[in-house]
């Protein structure tokens, strides 16, 4: 399978060869990386060692990849309980770089990564820009934030191990990030999908018609978007629109990647063992069905996970991809049970309303919900702009598109919402996440 390496569309980096490893291989390979990385957690972290002890799970039991059920789980409350150095595996000498994820409350969790972490992770990366079709002679435009979020420092080294030409830029400052796309003929680029809808509007704003530029891939990742989503993108910039997965308990961006399919992410699962189960038993559930995502980190030195709860929702995917990657791929990440918001009883994800909006003609892809509680009932207004064309047009087409969103959100989601039709620009862009849903709720 690995062929020379050329600069050329579809040419093979020789770091891609794990995506394609014989399957029997590929779990050879992760049954011994696991017992190694369960066999370390036991030895050197109070916390495993203990919840081992405690179910009578000995880490030279593992005989079968399935014997990881056995393994007892780790949930985001656990990095807390132990901030900030309690998880760590290697002692502060092998330590090379410490990130940490801001915590919307109290204490960020913080994560440690040897010499050799860094090594894998810029190789995940790279496996994952070359999934996209981006090799040497690309100019990658990192606006993803550098400092101790993981996405910007993660996609510079991948991008810089895959041989492209990276530019820092960081997030933020979109008439820059504009000029420099424009004037350094940048290829592709690397933010929160949020964010690069906003460069595409503002871009409009500055005369710069973005379908001309040699722009041609996105790496859009750290929120959850839709297909829909994926649709107004690419139809509004000419480029293909990749959804790139990670999270920093488990190493950052690059544990999951579209290839040019474009048809769920495969998992770099030599590297990080996926399994889906049962929210509610935590039980195993089948191939092909849906279940909370947890990982286990089969090659982490300074800090492995193992069986990590990422409280997202997705099934892994049990045919084939057409490119010949044999490492898995799960369904794209419409849910975190992290988002879900109960109104009236009915569970409800944004990404439901998202793909409701934008299913609609004459809606912009910017939108926010907003709960309130009125006479101790729950309210939801639902706020998306639209077309300038619509907005200026006579009052009844207005009232027909409201009618339309009204009715295609109550069939979504099978409760009324109220419908507010706002002029373009009225939303508030995000320089990095957006912002999907105000709850006001707990206020009043
Ligand atoms: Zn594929």
């Amino acid at each position: 399978m690995i062929e020379q390496w050329n600069d050329s569309p579809g040419g093979f980096h020789p770091a891609s060869a794990p995506d394609y490893l014989p399957v029997e291989q590929l779990r050879d390979l992760q049954l011994r990386r696991l017992q190694g990385v369960v066999r370390r957690a036991y030895d050197h972290v109070a916390l495993f060692r203990r919840r081992m002890d405690e179910r009578g799970a000995r880490p030279d039991g593992l005989k079968s990849l399935a014997d990881i059920t056995r393994m007892p789980f780790t949930v985001k409350t656990d990095l807390r309980d132990t901030y900030p150095f309690g998880l760590f595996a290697s002692p502060i000498q092998e330590v090379v770089r410490l990130h940490a994820s801001s915590g919307t409350t109290g204490k960020p969790i913080v994560v440690a990564y040897t010499q050799e972490d860094i090594n894998v992770w810029t190789s995940v990366m790279v496996r994952s820009f070359a999934a996209c079709g981006l090799h040497r002679g690309d100019i990658i435009q990192n606006a993803y934030g550098y400092g101790l979020f993981t996405g910007g420092l993660g996609a510079h080294y991948g991008a810089e191990g895959l041989g492209a030409t990276v530019i820092p830029i960081s997030g933020g400052n979109s008439d820059r990030q504009i000029m420099v796309m424009k004037d350094f003929g940048v290829t592709a680029i690397c933010c929160t999908p949020s964010y690069f809808l906003h460069l595409i509007e503002r871009a409009g704003e500055l005369g710069v018609d973005m379908k001309s530029l040699p722009l041609r891939a996105g790496v859009f990742g750290a929120e959850p978007w839709t297909d829909a989503m994926r649709r107004r993108i690419e139809a509004e910039s000419s480029i293909k629109a990749y959804d790139i997965y990670g999270l920093t308990e488990i190493i950052g961006p690059g544990v999951g990647i579209e290839c040019a399919e474009q048809s769920g992410l495969h998992l770099f699962e030599d590297h990080f063992y996926p399994e889906i189960i049962d929210p509610d038993t935590g039980a195993p559930v089948p191939d092909g069905t849906e279940g909370e995502l947890v990982f286990t980190t089969l090659s982490k030195k300074a800090m492995p996970m193992i069986r990590y709860r990422t409280r997202d929702i997705t099934a892994i995917i049990p045919e084939k991809c057409q490119c010949g990657r044999t490492i898995r791929r799960m369904r794209r990440i419409g849910r975190r049970s992290d988002d879900m918001f109960i109104i009236r009883g009915v569970n409800v994800f944004p990404s439901q309303v998202e793909a409701a909006l934008l299913a609609v003609e004459g809606t912009l892809p910017h939108y926010q919900i907003v709960l309130a509680r009125e006479k101790g009932l729950d309210q939801m207004e639902v706020q998306v702009e639209v077309t300038t064309e619509v907005f200026s047009d006579k009052v009844r087409s207005l009232e027909l598109l409201q009618g339309q969103l009204s009715h295609k959100l109550e069939t979504t989601l099978g409760i009324r919402a109220e419908v507010r039709l706002v002029e373009p620009h009225t939303i508030e862009r995000s320089q990095g996440k957006a912002k999907r849903v105000i709850d006001n709720r707990k206020m009043q």
